[in-house]
């Protein structure tokens, strides 16, 4: 083949016809619907990406009935495989059971597809009035260890331990992640979170690592915030913010403060991003069982979930498209949905939104 050039022509031009094939083609992506409201607001995705004519194949997974033990847990193989697969995913909340045996959903998921950061975008929706107009701030967590790795045991009868593992490698990844980040992003400033003052060694180990990595972005200006000074100034102001990155447990706190701060969990999304290019996009939410079944859920997390995941699959065009169609129905009133102060169910605020497209 080589030697001859004709049959090397042939063939690039063969490539190229697939490659442009590959761009057309609907892209293959895991769906987990999840438990409670999941299913009602993966539905709502659906449509919409339908509405838009978004070029998505959905591969849709559910929750077994049993511990799959290759797993440890509900989640079946077959569907960690999808996404591996696939490489690309948008997932509705799972619940987990207090105090049960088996491994929790969301921590398989983080564990054994190397979710090592979940990102939290939260911004005040234009026509949406809270205390805030400026909220405009990204928390990078850090997804695999720290308070949840899992490491539980009973010492003695009475006396329960729980260990917080803080490893070198997540935190310079996490570190490296964020500032990677905010240089991508023209955002300024990243802050680390923590609380080295008591957790020396653990927390005083993921702030070393910050610092180093932030030695190689001498653009990006970093500095250290204790959490609790963190909760009082983002409450106070959070415009001071900018860049979060922090270990798990302060990650999933202050995210749900800060979903607070715009208006809440029915409006914030999150992309978890992993090993060898996967993302695994989810709300910040969880299955809602308080309203599940009732179509009341606010899908909008869910959607700007997904318009995280397009955004990452380079579908810029209608990632914007849905994401201003969401922003639209929102400002026009007519179609909130309760949590937003409104009286529309899930399904005509997903209507609305197709109709605002
Ligand atoms: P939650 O986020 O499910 O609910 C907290 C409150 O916010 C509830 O009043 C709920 O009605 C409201 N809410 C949440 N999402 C909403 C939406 N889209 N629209 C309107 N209102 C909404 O938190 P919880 O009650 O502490 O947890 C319930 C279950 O979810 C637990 O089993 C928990 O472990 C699980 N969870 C899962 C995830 C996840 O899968 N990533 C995240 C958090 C919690």
């Amino acid at each position: 083949l080589m030697e001859n050039p004709s049959s090397l022509r042939v063939l690039s031009s063969h490539v190229r016809a697939l490659s442009s094939d590959a761009s057309t083609l609907p892209i293959r992506a895991t769906l987990f619907p999840g438990d409670g409201i999941g299913p009602e607001i993966a539905v709502s995705v659906k449509q919409v990406f339908d509405a838009a004519e978004v070029p998505i194949e959905w591969e849709e997974h559910f929750v077994g009935d049993t511990v799959d033990p290759r797993t440890e847990s509900f989640l079946t193989w077959e569907s960690l495989e999808s996404v591996r697969r696939n490489k690309v995913g948008l997932k509705g909340p799972m619940a987990t059971p207090i105090g049960k045996g088996h491994r929790s959903l969301n921590l398989t998921l983080r564990k054994e597809l190397g979710l090592y950061a979940n990102v939290r975008p939260c911004y005040s929706l234009p026509g949406y009035k809270t205390r805030y107009d400026d909220v405009n701030l990204v928390t990078i967590r850090e997804n695999t260890e720290g308070e949840y790795s899992g490491l539980e045991h009973q010492v003695v009868r009475g006396v329960v331990e729980s260990l917080k593992i803080i490893t070198r490698q997540a935190s310079l990844r996490v570190a490296e992640y964020a500032f990677h980040y905010a240089k991508t992003h023209g955002r300024q400033r990243v802050s680390a979170i923590h609380k080295a003052n008591i957790m020396r060694k653990t927390d005083g180990l993921f702030l070393k690592c910050c610092r180093e990595v932030a030695e190689k972005y001498p653009e990006i200006k970093y500095e250290e915030v204790i959490i609790d000074n963190c909760c009082m100034m983002l409450v106070k102001n959070p415009a001071l913010f900018d860049v979060l990155v922090m270990p798990n447990l302060y990650g999933d706190i202050i995210s749900d403060l800060c979903a607070g701060l715009v208006g809440g969990l029915g409006l914030t999304p999150s992309c978890n991003i992993g090993e060898e290019g996967v993302a695994l996009a989810e709300a910040v939410h969880g299955s809602a069982p308080d309203i599940a079944g009732k179509n009341l859920a606010n899908p909008t997390a869910l959607l700007l979930s997904s318009v995280m995941m397009l955004r990452h699959l380079g579908l810029n065009d209608q990632a914007e498209q849905i994401h201003d169609a969401i922003i639209k129905t929102i400002a026009k009133q007519k179609y909130r949905t309760v949590d937003l102060g409104g009286t529309s169910s899930t399904t005509d605020f997903t209507k609305a939104v197709i109709d605002n497209l």
